[in-house]
């Protein structure tokens, strides 16, 4: 499939071309750097329309841009166009896609979002949205989206979108805000008094097509990609032990600690409290430069409760960690019971120069279950952190488990809907797996603890996805731990392989991370970042 690799999409319209040639006014702006253009012109008779799409076919090809054929698929393949341009009257975008399997690109213009999610799901490579500004010749598709649902548009649609109707270069700001990097245009550039010169002017103000939050072919909003998007290039996260422990196992807020807690089980092995963080922090940079070609890094305090210090403690091992030029920030994960004020306030200090995650456990939305797994803290707990961290410049993460003994696949779901009614930007899934020296083991060994089938959890975590808000960054789907101490269940994946797995599920269910999430979307949830 071709990439929808342009951020200005010419559609023409020859009644406002100022009587010039509409292939004249096509070349100019060509040469002014379009790289899409769709033939409109609805009122041609079938032989001039045929004759003018070749033309056009022939001047694209002169500039190495795309041609797309306003709803005539038979001409879009006669003349070897790039795609076709659909509508609600139309054909159908699943008929289309049917027929023309991934040859053609198919854009598809809508008027509202509802419908631009149907015609995602239905297999539309990208949408023209609007209007978003009153235009007469968009006046028949009655009143203006506004920016705010060219916003949600952009934030929710696994595709890119391009902003229409009314764009010109006095509103392209308000567009930009919203937060969209592509317009459609049509008499903002053909009826120009030079074309070329317009398209070269809209192009340096808009900047370059910015990607869309939802990945295209992962269907999520990963983190790695939000990461790349803000920072700009490729960041990896390294793991350190910094000698905490946890106050759910050192008898302060309980002994025994969670029953499946086992800290080898997410710690690398480089990662031992005897050696100094510089050591650990070196090694691991250096594990990830030679494996994935990372430039920068975010220092992870992951093993234990990385805020259950004093503040001068803190204050000295997050500093360490951000005096290295390559590191961008820290995330640290604790528990939502033990941030204390002082704690809160460093991290705070921190955020307003550099990037800052916290990554609080909740596992669970069911104090049940938290009850059950000897967690130590209530969901509500949980929240009072959520709401003291918000507003305070930094990443707020959520760490959940599915596959609680007793926990049905519906109760998990809705912590999808808890999270899409707080400010957290980013969530780590993992299944729940025994691994050895834990209660969970040997419940499992009683016959206490039925693991879930790979199966089982692939969907669940798909039907997750669905529901979870297209502004919340997917940090993990797997939880995996070394052979030697495994359990159950064993399924034997590697990390990337189950990415794969959740993501081959949702592209052949045709959706995508929030696309039953769009409600959420309005109720005044905060802006993806
Ligand atoms: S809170 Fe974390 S470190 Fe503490 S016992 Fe539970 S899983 Fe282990």
């Amino acid at each position: 499939m071709k990439p929808v690799d342009f951020s200005l999409y010419l559609i023409t319209d020859r009644s406002q071309t100022s009587g010039r040639p509409l292939p004249e006014v096509v070349r100019s702006a060509l040469a002014g750097g379009v790289r899409a253009v769709q033939l409109r012109e609805k009122d041609l008779a079938d032989d001039e329309f045929l004759e003018l799409a070749r033309l056009l076919r022939d001047l694209t090809r002169e500039f190495d841009a795309r041609l797309f054929i306003n709803s005539r698929v038979d001409v879009a393949l006669a003349v070897g166009a790039d795609g076709v341009h659909l509508g609600a009257a139309s054909a159908s975008v699943d008929e289309v896609r049917r027929r023309c399997g991934s040859d053609l690109l198919i854009g598809y213009s809508s008027h509202g979002l509802e419908e631009a999610h149907r015609a995602v799901r239905s297999g539309a490579d990208f949408i023209t949205f609007g209007p978003v500004f009153a235009t007469p010749s968009k006046a028949a598709y009655g009143a203006p989206v506004g920016c705010e649902a060219l916003q949600q548009a952009i934030e929710t649609l696994p595709v890119p979108v391009f902003a229409l109707g009314g764009v010109k270069p006095e509103n392209l700001s308000s567009v930009r805000e919203a937060g969209c990097s592509r317009v459609a245009l049509i008499s903002a550039v053909t009826a120009a008094p030079d074309p070329g010169r317009a398209v070269g002017e809209i192009l340096s103000e808009m900047g370059g097509a910015q990607p869309t939050a939802i990945h295209h072919e992962l269907r999520i909003n990963s983190y790695g990609h939000y990461l790349r998007r803000r920072f700009g290039c490729r960041i990896s996260k390294v793991n350190v032990d910094a000698g905490f422990t946890c106050p759910n196992r050192d008898g302060s807020k309980g002994a025994g600690g969670c029953i499946y807690c086992n800290n080898v089980s997410f710690s690398p092995r480089e990662t031992q409290p005897v050696i100094p963080l510089e050591e650990q922090l070196a090694a691991g940079m250096a594990y990830h430069r030679q494996r994935l070609g990372s430039e920068k890094f975010i220092v992870y305090f992951q093993k234990y409760t990385n805020t259950y210090a004093s503040v001068d403690i803190l204050a000295d091992l997050y500093h360490r960690a951000l005096a290295h030029p390559d590191v961008l920030g820290i995330s640290v994960g604790t528990r939502p019971d033990s941030l204390s004020s002082e704690a809160l306030d460093l991290l705070t200090e921190l955020a307003e120069q550099r990037y800052v995650c916290l990554e609080l456990g909740l596992q669970s939305a069911d104090d049940a279950i938290l009850e059950r797994i000897n967690r130590g803290h209530t969901v509500n707990d949980f929240i009072t952190a959520v709401n003291r961290a918000a507003g305070r410049n930094m990443d707020i993460c959520v760490h959940l488990i599915h596959g609680f003994p007793g926990e049905q696949p519906e109760e998990f779901l809705k912590n999808a809907e808890m999270i899409a009614s707080l400010p957290i930007n980013s969530v780590k899934l993992h299944q729940l797996h025994a691994v050895e020296g834990t209660e969970l083991a040997a419940m499992y060994r009683r016959g206490e603890f039925v693991p879930l089938t790979l199966e089982s959890y692939v969907a669940t975590i798909a039907d997750f996805l669905e529901r979870l808000p297209a502004r919340v960054t997917v940090q993990r789907l797997y939880g995996s731990a070394p052979l030697e101490i495994q359990v159950a269940p064993r399924w034997g994946l590697k990390n990337n392989q189950m990415w794969f797995s959740v993501i081959n599920e949702l592209r052949r269910r045709g959706t995508w991370q929030g696309c039953l999430a769009v409600k959420s979307a309005f109720s005044g949830a905060p802006a993806m970042l």
